[in-house]
């Protein structure tokens, strides 16, 4: 799957559209990732500066797809967009009208995008011939490809789709990219019609899938890999699918792997059994969590039964207790206590607090109570709760009065 040794696209020659000041070199030759060309014109725009070629291999933003970037002499270029017939290629230093320049691309990344681009394309190719659905939305950003369908697919749909699409890809077919003369282009069915009737590129990729697109795009299917379809969900009536093609997929799936490996390690279990050890180990997980819980209600009991009858206050420190529990052992402290029962959880400085009583008032005296200990809260005359800053010794203090 070297890049170099694939051949070109069968593209018709085509120098320029109408009124077109850039020869996009990348329409004719999507593999040309080095070109020497003329500078036109070079205009500072705030930061940077922007190009403007006689001819380019630079991709400008297009179609779902973001930008070429790489280098012109030397000058690093991180966007480029057209506009009025030209591509502007922004740069962070100046260039000299007139003077000629080696551009060269970042490959490896504009090579990951053809074969995403193309993969998606066969996708929707099948998509629409199996089932009708148009794409609708199309995203591809470096390693996050996402394209939206305006129909639902079973997972068993997905299944076969990916399938196909991975046959198609081992059969090596053709793409050709080229622009059709206007009666040519109205005898045409294909993908993304536009108005347009005249200067409309179309992307074929034989026995699959004939779309109006802008990008440049693999010379043989071969060169995309792979398609993974990695997740779904419902989106706007229809589907988003999440797909990686080629490099990009196998860099995913060996995080995936990665990952797997790790949870199999963890659960000394072979690979394909992790998910049902998982669902074993959350299981257990659970019951857990209840006999805890039910351990904890017995433990709470018998504190609640332990605690001594007193004419004065009761004063309970359960760091580790929840608000339910402590207010039951308040509930059970109030009937011993012939004076305030106060049950503090959490740690010096950080306490939560629930104080009952039979005697007092507590609502009267929650501000006296909040002043003394550092504390803010209130609530019915009988229970009032809250939080203090105090530690446990000044607590203890205060209500041993
Ligand atoms: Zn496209």
């Amino acid at each position: 799957m070297d890049p170099k040794s694939a051949a070109a696209p069968v593209c018709p020659a085509q120098r320029f559209l109408e009124g077109e000041r850039t020869e996009k070199l990348y329409d004719t030759d999507s593999h040309l990732r080095e070109f020497t060309a003329k500078v036109i014109s070079c205009e500072q725009e705030g930061e940077r500066w922007a190009v403007v070629l006689d001819r380019t291999a630079f991709f400008p933003e297009g179609g779902g797809q973001a930008s070429d970037t790489g280098t012109l002499g030397a000058r690093r270029v991180t966007d480029a967009q057209e506009a009025a017939g030209e591509i502007r290629h922004y740069t962070d230093g100046p260039l000299k009208a007139g003077e000629a320049v080696e551009g060269r691309l970042d490959w490896e990344k504009r090579f990951r995008r053809m074969q995403n681009h193309s993969g998606e394309h066969i996708l929707s190719g099948l998509v629409h011939a199996r089932y009708g659905y148009r794409n609708v939305g199309f995203h591809l950003g470096d390693g996050e490809v996402t394209v939206d369908f305006d129909g639902e697919l079973t997972r068993t749909q997905l299944d076969e789709l990916e399938t196909a699409v991975n046959r198609a890809i081992a059969e090596n077919a053709s793409v050709s990219c080229w622009y059709p003369p206007k009666e040519e282009l109205a005898a045409l069915d294909y993908r993304s019609k536009l108005e347009l009737t005249e200067n409309v590129r179309l992307v074929k990729i034989e026995g699959y899938d004939l779309c109006a697109c802008c990008a440049p795009h693999v010379s043989r299917t071969g060169e995309i890999g792979s398609l993974h379809i990695l997740d779904s969900m419902r989106h706007r009536g229809g589907i988003r699918l999440r797909i990686l093609c080629g490099l990009d997929a196998m860099e995913d799936a060996r995080a995936r792997y990665q990952a797997t490996l790790a949870i199999s390690g963890l659960l000394s279990v072979p690979q394909l059994e992790t998910p049902n050890a998982v669902r074993r180990v959350l299981g257990e997980l659970e019951e857990t969590k209840q006999a805890l819980a039910d351990a904890r209600r017995q433990v709470l009991r018998m504190k609640a039964d332990a605690l001594p009858e007193t004419e004065g206050n009761l004063c309970l420190f359960e760091p580790e207790l929840d608000m339910l529990s402590l207010r039951e052992l308040v509930n059970a402290g109030m009937e011993k206590a012939g004076g305030i029962c106060a049950a503090f959880a959490g740690k010096d400085g950080a306490w939560k607090y629930i104080m009952g009583s039979r005697s007092a008032d507590l609502r009267s005296l929650a501000k006296e109570i909040n002043a003394a200990i550092g504390g803010r809260g209130g609530g019915r005359p009988e229970m009032i709760q809250g939080s203090c800053t105090a530690s446990r010794q000044e607590i203890e203090a205060y209500f041993a009065r």
